[in-house]
């Protein structure tokens, strides 16, 4: 399939305060992201809170400039497209489906935002057409007229998906869609999810902190580790023969969550580093069971192969021995 977006060492730093007289250091919250995602794939990205994955999506939606590095959605620059352009073909469905809908407004007028801020129909039509979206995403008519309070979180999530659907994007950037959810309600987003993409001809880039869902909506799954993508393959190869140790213990962790604890992200022995003060060397050494003594020092590159792409010292080529 063509490339639909695609994304070009994308970096994006923001200065932080330290603290009164210590002064602003800079967070790579992404640091040189290269992605091209495929007219109707799933592209899956994971890793921890703080791997930056929500900051890459703000970027691909063209929500958040990336500090250096390009974006382009079918050949064009998504900050040349605009707000507006960018918003007719790629659209989010973020993680809290009860902030993310205006308490005020009935569930046809949020729906039928969009539309109203493109411009686009008169009102009358623009409530018939929130109807017949929020039939798509199975909530019926008896819904337009009530307030998000009325609604549970998975019918305020059917609202955000209809809301984002409304335009008819060819690309939808869900962050962490399911997890505020019940595990009962999230497989029933994920269905939907499915059907509609199906359906419609989507393309989606689907991020979360939780393999399992991923496993069953992607395609394929970009791996993160403070700010880089670590691991990229294939959604069958990634979760039969993960490479990288970093993905070897997140899938470790979702395989023995620990009961009356809560699901630790990684059930990696060490926390998560401090972004602002990552370590030298590949990223994930600290913490890293396969670490080498170049693995301190050298950063590893991400290198592709036949089985994806691969940022690890364990996976570089044998130095070769001059003929
Ligand atoms: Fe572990 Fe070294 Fe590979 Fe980093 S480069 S993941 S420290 S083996
Ligand atoms: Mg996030």
């Amino acid at each position: 399939n063509p490339i639909l977006l695609e994304a070009r060492d994308l970096t994006r730093s923001f200065s932080v305060s330290q603290g009164l007289f210590k002064g602003k250091r800079k967070l790579h919250a992404v640091n040189g992201v290269s992605l091209a995602i495929a007219k109707g794939e799933v592209l899956g990205i994971v890793g921890e809170s703080g791997c930056g994955k929500s900051t890459l999506a703000r970027m691909l939606l063209g929500l958040l400039p990336p500090s250096s590095g390009e974006i382009a959605l079918a050949g064009e620059n998504v900050g040349k497209l605009g707000r507006l352009g960018m918003a007719k073909r790629v659209q989010p469905v973020f993680q809290d489906p009860y902030s993310s809908l205006n308490p005020r407004r009935t569930i046809a007028s949020i729906v039928a935002l969009p539309l109203a801020v493109q411009g686009i129909g008169t009102a009358k039509e623009r409530r018939e057409r929130a109807i017949a979206i929020l039939d798509k995403v199975g909530l019926p008519r008896r819904f337009a007229d009530r307030y998000p309070r009325e609604l549970s979180g998975g019918q305020r999530q059917r609202v955000a998906i209809a809301r984002a659907l409304i335009l008819n994007p060819e690309m939808v950037v869900c962050d962490e869609p399911t997890s505020a959810l019940d595990v009962s309600v999230q497989s029933q987003i994920l269905n939907l999810l499915n059907d509609l993409r199906s359906e419609l001809g989507l393309t989606y880039v689907f991020i979360s902190h939780n393999l399992v869902v991923v496993e069953h909506i992607a395609t394929r799954v970009a791996v993160m580790y403070l700010g880089r993508v670590v691991e990229l393959a294939d959604t069958a190869t990634l979760f039969k023969a993960p490479r990288h140790p970093y993905t070897k213990a997140l899938l470790a962790s979702v395989l023995t969550p620990e009961p009356g604890k809560g699901i630790p992200e990684t059930g990696l022995g060490l926390a998560f580093p401090d972004p602002l003060n990552p370590p030298p060397g590949c990223p994930f050494h600290p913490r890293c069971p396969a670490k080498m003594p170049q693995c301190a020092t050298v950063t590893p590159k991400l290198r592709a192969d036949t089985a994806g792409l691969v940022a690890c010292h364990l996976y570089d080529e044998p130095a070769s021995t001059a003929a």
